[in-house]
């Protein structure tokens, strides 16, 4: 028997109503192309692959990509990898028929989920879809609006790429082991309105990391750097980081990149 590994994350999923329900946001089709990002010992993969031709499934783990190779199940490709070095736009790109939207989802290790969110975002152009399951407190930061406490660097980098919402929540005892916090589930679709280039994209970054740097200062000491560039209001140097509006920052990145 598999014994979970702190190091990868390891909390699977037990309770059969909260399976049922991410199935059922993740909406399996058969001509759709899902990739699961750890699939653990299969409590999201059993059920999607009998809604599925195909599904993929990235493991960084070796005793459970040794598991799902040995089940020999039909429609299932096996990617030995870490989820934060893999090329999400290429597999997207690659899929056989191109027919039926493009998914990434999965019970993500709650270690990595930022840096993996932000390695995600480049493939952003060729997904339709992402359903993950995180840290509850870090799906309350990607949606909050701003003006509240919990608007930070991740509300604006993630809400300027995908329209998002929380869509479940899920307490401890779901798992076993229970991790120590509560958990939720997000969607997040590629706003079709994006039109930043990278060096934009570069630029907002850049803005955004600057003046949150120090939560509690106003912009007029966090974005010094640039506020002659910005032509900062007087209402806008006055104001806090989390005051800022997610389309202002966009627009702050436009003008510096320019
Ligand atoms: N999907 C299963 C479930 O819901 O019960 C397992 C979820 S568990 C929270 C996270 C899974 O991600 C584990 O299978 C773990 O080995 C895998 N994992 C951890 N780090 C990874 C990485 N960098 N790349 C790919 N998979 C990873």
């Amino acid at each position: 028997m598999h014994r979970a590994r702190k190091r990868f994350g390891q909390n699977f999923l037990q309770d059969e109503g909260v399976i049922y329900s991410i199935v059922a946001l993740i909406k399996p089709a058969p001509e759709m192309h899902v990739i699961e990002i750890g699939p653990g010992l299969g409590a999201l993969t059993r059920p999607l692959l009998r809604n599925l031709e195909q599904l993929d499934l990235l493991e960084i783990d070796r005793d459970l990509v040794a598991y799902w190779n040995q089940q020999n199940l039909d429609g299932l490709k096996v990617i030995e990898g870490d989820a934060l070095q893999f090329n999400f736009s290429e597999w997207a790109k690659n899929r056989t028929d191109k027919k039926g939207l493009c998914k990434v989802v999965g019970n993500l290790p709650y270690n990595i989920s930022s840096p993996l969110l932000f390695h995600l975002v480049a493939a952003a152009n060729d997904v339709d879809e992402q359903i993950f399951m995180l840290q509850a407190e870090v799906v309350e930061r990607m949606v909050a609006t701003a003006g509240s406490s919990e608007f930070s660097r991740l509300s604006v980098m993630m809400q300027a790429r995908y329209d998002m919402e929380l869509v479940l929540e899920v307490p401890p005892e779901a798992f076993d082991p229970q991790p120590k916090v509560n958990s939720a589930v997000v969607r997040m679709i590629p706003r079709k309105d994006f039109d930043l280039s990278s060096t934009q994209w570069g630029a907002l970054e850049q803005v955004v990391a600057a003046a949150f740097s120090q939560r509690r200062k106003m912009l007029r000491t966090n974005l010094q750097a640039y506020s002659e560039r910005l032509k900062l209001t007087e209402i806008e140097l006055k104001a806090r980081a989390q005051d800022i509006s997610v389309q202002r920052y966009i627009e702050w990145a436009k003008i510096l990149a320019a």
